[in-house]
């Protein structure tokens, strides 16, 4: 990479602007910055921090439309998802500081023994593009309420909204407590290597596991929150409208650039043909474009090596045998219109790996036997939905996720934490148990004489 990174608009390819790339040797220094400067943020006391964490968010709120306006352009979802996106980082900052001071109090534990929860250190956080500010905030604002200093890289697709919103919380926040890296890999490599002592990493699971092999040799914390393949059963007695509303929604938001995004549908033999008629009418309505034109639901796909992954996935559907009945591999960059496929088999890209697209792709079962194992058959586990009537509650009990949906998407409500199984997660994030991972727990025992 060079010296500067330029940013594109993915629907245009207009530059946007640039960032100068932090040099790689740079970083220990910035990563010792933030260790001197966590010292006085440690002095402040959670209270102290929680209260500047207040402030230095609510400075944001003016920013709010610049903000979604840039990530827009910048990643290219709508304006809309944008806003939502925007005003949850902006609100999220003292909810999450709040509730992460609540996890984070001593509390007895018996006796003359009470637990405390120390800062770490250092938290190098690494981010995606496709929630270019929520994914990086949820990691944020916790490493901070815990008392620790962070070394945020966000990433080569998205500097510049990461950027904004640096740059408006460090009016407020202490010099070196959020700093941050420009860069792609190298970077992000460089600053795992260097002396912090947490990483809080969202992204793929490839990029993961290369985290946590060099993270090994200083037995850095670990929270990652990885990629998924989620699978939905359809079963007979599913509401078949309500199944095949969620079956396009989930399959298509974000343009299907979503971690929990719904990848592979698994249907009842004996409803499949209208079940799969009523999702190609639904998917037709979707329109495709950039993010400012009217009446657009699917926006671009973020870059040409997403866009090219994307196909390669339905044309080797197509060549394996299974039955299009909206869209195709005839696909013009930046753009995917939206796919409907069915009959995958166990051999296609799309059952086994992330498409990260707006694609819907289902396949038929015989019984729930077989359903569950299809459902099953997959190294990733993050998020899983079920549609059916009395007996889908003992169906989402045999799958193997972290976040289960009973007729409805995974990952439901404020007060539960965001969970990966298998090799879609490491730790987790919010409420009181994924807060404390960013704490050295303490166990302090007996009294002075
Ligand atoms: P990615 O793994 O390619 O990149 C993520 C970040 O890691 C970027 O900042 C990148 O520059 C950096 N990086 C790349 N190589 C690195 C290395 N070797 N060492 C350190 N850092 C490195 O992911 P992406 O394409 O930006 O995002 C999409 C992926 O993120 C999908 O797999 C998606 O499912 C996942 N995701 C997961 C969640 C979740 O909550 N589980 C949420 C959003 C996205």
């Amino acid at each position: 990479m060079g010296k500067t990174l330029c940013s594109y608009n993915p629907a245009t390819g207009e530059p946007l602007g640039e960032v100068a790339v932090t040099p790689t040797g740079d970083i220990n220094n910035m990563v010792a910055r933030a260790g001197e400067a966590a010292k006085s943020w440690r002095e402040l006391g959670i209270e102290g921090r929680v209260e500047l964490i207040k402030k230095a968010w609510a400075g944001l709120e003016s920013s709010m439309d610049d903000l979604a306006a840039l990530l827009s352009r910048e990643m290219g979802k709508d304006i809309r998802r944008s806003g939502g996106e925007v005003s949850g980082t902006v609100y999220g900052g003292e909810y999450l500081a709040r509730e992460a001071a609540n996890a984070l109090q001593t509390r007895p534990a018996g006796g003359d023994t009470r637990v405390e929860y120390r800062p770490l250190g250092v938290a190098a956080v690494i981010s995606p593009w496709n929630y270019p500010l929520a994914m990086a905030n949820n990691l944020i604002v916790p490493a901070l309420t815990a008392g620790n200093t962070v070394v945020f890289k966000p990433s080569e697709e998205t500097p510049l909204v990461a950027r904004a919103y640096v740059e408006c919380l460090n009016r407020v926040l202490p010099e070196n407590v959020l700093q941050i890296v420009y860069g792609d890999a190298a970077q992000g490599r460089a600053l795992v290597e260097s002396r912090v002592n947490i990483i809080a990493f969202t992204g793929s699971r490839a990029v993961g596991k290369e985290i946590m092999g060099r993270a090994a040799g200083g037995l850095k914390r670990l929270v990652m929150e990885l990629g998924g393949n989620d699978p939905m059963i359809v079963m007979e007695d599913a509401h078949l409208e309500a199944a095949a509303r969620f079956a396009v929604a989930a399959s298509f938001e974000n343009a299907g650039q979503m971690c929990t995004s719904t990848e592979r549908i698994y249907v009842d033999k004996r409803i499949a043909d209208a079940f799969e008629r009523r999702v190609a009418e639904i998917a037709g309505q979707y329109r495709v474009g950039p993010w400012d034109m009217p009446g657009v639901n699917i926006g671009p796909i973020v870059n040409e090596r997403q866009h090219r992954r994307v196909v390669e996935h339905i044309r080797d559907a197509e060549e394996k045998g299974a039955r299009i009945l909206l869209g195709g591999s005839e696909q013009k960059a930046p753009y995917v219109t939206p796919t409907v496929i069915c009959d995958m088999t166990d051999d296609m890209l799309m059952e086994q790996e992330e498409t990260f697209g707006p694609v819907v792709a289902m396949r038929r079962f015989g019984d729930l036997d077989e359903a569950v194992r299809m459902a099953n058959n997959s190294s990733y586990g993050l998020g899983a939905s079920v549609y059916g009537g009395k007996g889908a509650g003992a169906v989402a009990d045999r799958l193997e996720a972290g976040m289960v949906g009973i007729n409805q998407g995974p990952g439901g409500g404020g007060n539960a934490p965001w969970v990966g199984a298998k090799e879609s997660g490491y730790g987790f994030h919010g409420t009181a148990d994924g807060h404390r991972l960013f704490a050295q727990v303490r166990v302090v025992s007996g009294r002075a004489s």
